[in-house]
């Protein structure tokens, strides 16, 4: 069996090239990268299913022979291509889908493009920008935890959005909370929804290993961290030298750690209410070369909606052909294919 792609680059405009109207070409990139299925075992009789290009279907039609009979019957299980996945339910082609994430990634977003170049209706392009949303998202909830014993990691927490000069939360803000390895700057973002506490600890849990040192300000939330398999270190500005020095680092890291996010809050018109979208999106493209983007968004894709061909509905009998022990070996192709 053929295995997923585990790295490629391509520039927005060789993305282009390759996949502008070729639905072959992008059913073929969504298979390498595990969006689509590369092999599919029925989940009936476990045979290993034969693909039909021109349905996009997998089909079974393994024979079995009947116990205590002369009789063998024929698998009729089929399934389509896009089952479970990223396209599923679709309704538009492939080849626009890649091309429209391919132009979701850069930078430069516009929405008469899409709809002009891929003749996408609004509602269709509001669909796909949500599905490509939902992928980034769950990268963010799923970034890779960084510390480890004796790693340094600093945290921080930040509210983003208008008003900051009011007191409390107003309905633009959002809390972002964050860690970042002093020495190799490996890092995690995430929003910080209420209740603060419980989830601010949830989220040390998830984003930072057992044995990291962590360092962070006063914050009162953050007491509850040495409950933990941590050591947690208080930064204290106006201790000795150690402290100082600590601090500062701490200071260093946690600037660099919100910079790009600061940046982008600053541009008017994000709105609120997509501000975890805005910032998956942001940090994706932040954490991605805009050459192997696309790689890692589909590979996002896939391990979001992986293929499942494992599960289905109690089949009907009609499914079910019964044929006589006579009947050719070689004519199953013919047989399953009507
Ligand atoms: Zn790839
Ligand atoms: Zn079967």
């Amino acid at each position: 069996m053929a295995s997923v792609c585990s790295g490629c680059e391509c520039n927005y405009f060789e993305f282009i090239q390759k996949f502008y109207k070729n639905n072959e070409a992008a059913i073929a990139y969504l298979r390498d990268h595990g969006v689509l299925p590369l092999e599919v075992i029925c989940p009936r009789c476990k045979n290993t299913c034969h693909y039909r290009e021109d349905r996009h279907t997998w089909y079974c039609g393994a024979w079995t022979k009947i116990p205590k009979t002369k009789r063998r019957r024929q698998c009729y299980y089929s399934a389509s291509d896009f089952k479970g996945s990223f396209i599923s339910g679709a309704r538009i082609e492939p080849y626009k889908i890649v091309c429209f994430v391919n132009h979701w990634l850069s930078k430069q977003w516009d929405n008469e493009i899409v709809k002009q170049c891929l003749g996408l209706s609004n509602v269709t392009r509001i669909t796909w920008q949500t599905n490509c949303a939902e992928v980034t998202e769950h990268w963010l909830d799923n970034q890779e935890p960084i510390g480890g014993p004796g790693v340094v990691v600093d945290i921080d927490e930040t509210l983003f959005g208008k008003m900051k000069h009011e007191e409390g939360k107003s309905q633009s803000q959002i809390w972002v909370f964050g860690g970042i390895e002093r020495d190799s700057k490996n890092y995690f973002i995430s929003p910080l929804e209420e209740p603060l506490t419980e989830n601010l600890m949830s989220l040390i849990l998830k984003y930072i290993l057992p044995g990291t040192v962590i360092v962070s300000n006063r914050w009162n939330a953050y007491s509850a961290i040495s409950d933990h398999d941590y050591v947690h270190q208080v930064i204290n500005h106006s201790g000795d030298f150690v402290d100082k020095e600590n601090a500062k680092a701490h200071t260093q890291s946690v600037e660099l750690l919100f910079h790009d996010v600061k940046e982008w809050t600053m541009k008017p018109g994000s709105r609120p209410h997509f501000y975890k979208h805005y910032l998956a999106r942001l940090l994706f493209q932040q954490q991605h070369t805009h050459s192997s983007i696309n790689h890692y968004f589909f590979r996002e894709a896939a391990r979001m909606y992986p293929p499942d061909f494992e599960t289905e509905e109690p089949s009907p009998t009609s499914d079910v052909d019964v044929k006589e022990e006579s009947n050719d070996h070689e004519s199953q192709e013919s047989e399953v294919s009507d």
